[in-house]
C-alpha cells in the first residue's frame, strides 16, 4: 500500500515591518463577500501586509475585484480582461470595463498583455496573438484616457510585448506582474522606466537568472506580489497560496539585494503606493 506524502500546510512569514501585495486574487482565494475579504486581509495584516491590489481578469472578476476593494480600505483593486479572453472584449465588455476603470477604488487597468503560452497549450479556448495585441492596445488607450497605470501579463511573448508596449502613449506608466523574462528584458523595461514586479516563481530553485534580474531593477521600481492563489513561494510551493505568504517572496528579494528586509518592505509598499496612487 502505497501513501502520497501528505503537503505541508503553510505556515505565515516571520512579519516584516510593512510590505504591500502588489497583484492577487482575492476572488479565486475564495473571498466572495466582504467578511472573507476582510478575514483573508486580517491574517495578511498579521504578517505585515498593509495593502493588496486584487485584479479581476474578466468582466465578472473585475467587478468582483471592484467589490472587494469597496469592502476593505487595505484593499485596491486593477479592472481588464485577461489576455487569453482577449475575444470576449465585445462592445458592451468595453462599456462595463469602463464604468469599472471610471471608479476611484479602480487604480490600474490590468491584467491585459499578451500570452502565447496558452495559445499553444489550449488553442480552441485561447485568444489568438492578433486578437490579444487589439485587446492590449485598446487597455492601453483605456489607462492613458483614466491617466492610471498600465498592468501587464506576458506569458512567452516578450518580443511582440515589447514592440506593442513600445507605442505607449506618452506618461503611461506600466508594471510588468509576475516578472520572468530572461534578464535582457529586465534591463530594457528599466531603461524604459517600468515597475517590476516578482513573484514566489522567483523563488524557486532553478530561476537563478530572475534573481539576478531582481537584484538589478532599481529601489523605487521593484514590487512584490503573490498572484494568489497561484505562485506560492518557497519553501511552501505547490500549496495555495494568499497575500499572507508574500512575505516569503519579499525577504527572498531582499536578501540578493543585500538589503534589510524590513527596509525593503517598507521601499516596496512605498513603490506600490506611488504606482497606485494611495494615501494610505
Ligand atoms: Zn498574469
Ligand atoms: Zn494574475
Amino acid at each position: 500500500m502505497s501513501r502520497k506524502k501528505p503537503r505541508p500546510t503553510p505556515v505565515p512569514p516571520e512579519p516584516l515591518a510593512e510590505v504591500f501585495d502588489a497583484h492577487t486574487h482575492l476572488a479565486s482565494c475564495g473571498a466572495g463577500d466582504a467578511a472573507s475579504v476582510r478575514a483573508i486581509m486580517d491574517r495578511a495584516a498579521a504578517a505585515g501586509v498593509s495593502g493588496v491590489c486584487t485584479v479581476g481578469d474578466g468582466i465578472g472578476e473585475a467587478e468582483l475585484a471592484l467589490e472587494a476593494a469597496h469592502a476593505d480600505e487595505r484593499v485596491v483593486a486593477a479592472c481588464a480582461v485577461h489576455p487569453t479572453k482577449a475575444h470576449e472584449l465585445t462592445d458592451d465588455v468595453r462599456t462595463r470595463l469602463r464604468g469599472l476603470v471610471a471608479d476611484d477604488r479602480c487604480v490600474a487597468v490590468g491584467e491585459t498583455g499578451l500570452d502565447t503560452y496558452w495559445i499553444t497549450h489550449d488553442p480552441e479556448g485561447t485568444a489568438p496573438l492578433g486578437v490579444q495585441e487589439e485587446a492590449l492596445r485598446w487597455h492601453m488607450d483605456l489607462a492613458a484616457e483614466f491617466g492610471k497605470p498600465l498592468m501587464i501579463h506576458n506569458r512567452e511573448a516578450d518580443e511582440d510585448l515589447m514592440r506593442v508596449l513600445a507605442d505607449a502613449p506618452a506618461g503611461l506608466t506600466v508594471m510588468l506582474h509576475c516578472f520572468s523574462s530572461p534578464l535582457d528584458v529586465a534591463l530594457e523595461a528599466v531603461d524604459r522606466g517600468y515597475y517590476l514586479s516578482f513573484c514566489g516563481n522567483v523563488t524557486f530553485k532553478r530561476n537563478e537568472e530572475l534573481r539576478q534580474a531582481a537584484a538589478r531593477v532599481p529601489e523605487d521600481r521593484i514590487l512584490v506580489e503573490t498572484d494568489a492563489p497561484y505562485m506560492t513561494p518557497e519553501p511552501f510551493r505547490g500549496a495555495r497560496n494568499e497575500p499572507t505568504f508574500v512575505g516569503y517572496t519579499a525577504r527572498l528579494l531582499a536578501e540578493v539585494r543585500g538589503v534589510d528586509p524590513d527596509e525593503f518592505g517598507v521601499a516596496l509598499s512605498r513603490n506600490a503606493r506611488r504606482l497606485y496612487g494611495l494615501t494610505m
